[in-house]
């Protein structure tokens, strides 16, 4: 379940917000440059958390403001696996960096992956049933390395 380095999405996400007409501000890029230094999706309350234990400084108010005018830009994801509680994923620009989740029913764990074939077979399958995709979930479930009994 190896996943490869992510490119720079904070470069890419201040190109879009000054593009949109957002000025620069300190909340949002404090927000920005946490969740570029994750792996993958935090909970609002993740970042929140994170962002108190850092040097930055940035109310609640600003954390979902933030949140929702990234998503709202397409710049974050919503994830959703079912425990009724949103964590945010960055996203880049269409073709490039693009992962999927493995989600662990015992202790809840998202474990990113990503597989060039899965991509071209979800291609293969919209072509085949002639619809114009522009996004697509998929999510594995199951129990983790660390959840699961020992093999044998
Ligand atoms: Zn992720
Ligand atoms: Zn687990």
């Amino acid at each position: 379940m190896a996943s490869t380095e992510a490119p720079r999405w904070t470069a890419y996400a201040n190109e879009r917000l000054a593009g949109e007409g957002y000025r620069r501000g300190g909340g949002r890029a404090a927000v920005i440059d946490l969740l570029d230094a994750q792996e993958c999706a935090l909970s609002a309350q993740e970042i929140e958390d994170r962002l108190r234990e850092g040097e930055r400084r940035v109310g609640r108010a600003t954390v979902y403001r933030v949140l929702d005018e990234l998503v709202e830009l397409h710049l974050l994801s919503k994830v959703e696996i079912g425990d009724g509680v949103a964590r945010f994923e960055r996203v880049f620009p269409e073709g490039t960096h693009h992962h999927h989740h493995f989600v662990c029913r015992d202790c809840g764990r998202l474990i990113p992956f990503e597989d060039d074939e899965l991509e071209r077979v979800l291609r293969r399958i919209a072509r085949r049933e002639g619809v114009a995709m522009d996004g697509h979930d998929v999510t594995l479930r199951g129990r983790c390395p660390d959840c699961a009994p020992a093999a044998g």
